[in-house]
């Protein structure tokens, strides 16, 4: 899948006057089968919003979305749909994202049955396969059961099945740990690892966490104000970061040997306005230049597959 400078727009209400805001502005990047993408970022710096794009959830306002060579950026009707089985979503909360009046099994049943044409006994074995496949054993004890008779993990397990019944090529994980209990967080990480080596799924994983983006990613994409600020293969990005926002987010992982030598900084919610000016971390970088306020810094390859976006990649500092 690639995307291609996209643009996601949104009108927001000001004072009776309708302005526009970039909550996605300007963003590349591609992926393999089989390979993990970390997208990066805190919230309101378009992670999601990159997501729900990908998936069509939304339509961007420009650029290019091209899967297996298709350009899907505005299909609609039976084209999208044919789209979703293969790419799928799975949401941040897994009980908000389960219907709670339907049992696992009413959950998997049409999109398998869709899929397949499958009916009766061999509808159920798929189901049933597809349960183990999540790590959900013995499958037909958790068939029968309600969402509120799962724990939290074994809620994600069964969106995670409901999100592979289309046999999806690419997936995007939506902080899907973020919500859960400590404890079962690297079971669920280990299960998404295991679908990308077995079944050559390609992840766009997204989180505010460094520690498990490294873990689980073979490339990282920091995100800030709708931007990407760096991207570079997880180990690059974690011992050699570049841009002034990825050095605050490795000094706030919680254990992280990495101390750099920025000072404490202010916060201050990014700029999304159209009419906005130069860096979009301008406001928090404790390096900020005169240029920095004017001209937007573009990516740029700082070393082999190591982009940033910072005019001080030019002044060599
Ligand atoms: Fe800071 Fe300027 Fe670099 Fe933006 S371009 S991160 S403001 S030094």
């Amino acid at each position: 899948i690639s995307a291609t400078n996209i643009v996601v727009r949104f009108p927001v209400n000001k004072q009776w006057t309708r302005t526009w805001i970039r909550p996605v502005n300007g963003v590349s990047f591609s992926l393999e089968r089989g390979k993990v993408l970390s997208l990066v970022g805190e919230s309101g710096s378009g992670k999601t919003t990159i997501g729900k794009t990908l998936v069509r959830i939304l339509t961007p306002y420009s650029g290019d979305i091209r899967f297996q060579g298709e350009n899907v950026t505005n299909i609609r009707g039976t084209r999208l749909i044919r789209y979703r089985d293969h790419v799928q979503m799975i949401f941040q909360d897994p009980f908000a994202s389960l219907n709670p009046m339907r049992t696992v099994e009413q959950h998997l049943l049409f999109p398998v049955r869709r899929k397949t044409g499958q009916r009766g006994s061999l509808l159920m074995d798929h189901i049933n396969h597809l349960l183990e496949t999540v790590g959900l054993i013995p499958a037909v004890d958790i068939r029968k059961k309600y969402p509120y008779e799962l724990s939290g993990g074994q809620r994600q397990r069964v969106a995670i099945a409901r999100a592979l019944a289309t046999q999806p090529e690419f997936l995007v994980a939506d902080e899907p740990v973020s919500m859960l209990d400590v404890s079962i967080r690297a079971g669920i990480l280990e299960l998404l690892k295991k679908l990308r080596d077995q079944q050559q799924l390609a992840f766009l994983y997204i989180t505010h966490d460094l520690a498990s983006a490294r873990y689980i990613g073979d490339q990282i994409m920091v995100m800030y104000g709708g931007k990407v600020v760096e991207k570079a293969s997880a180990k690059e990005l974690v011992f050699h970061p570049v841009h002034p926002y990825t050095h605050l987010l490795l000094e706030a992982t919680p254990g992280s040997a990495f101390k750099g030598p920025l000072p404490e900084t202010q916060m201050a919610a990014p700029d999304l306005s159209e009419q906005r000016r130069g860096c979009v971390f301008a406001p928090r970088c404790p390096y900020v230049m005169g240029t920095c306020r004017e001209e937007e810094p573009n990516l740029q390859e700082v070393s082999p597959q190591h982009w940033a976006a910072c005019h001080l990649v030019n002044t060599g500092a």
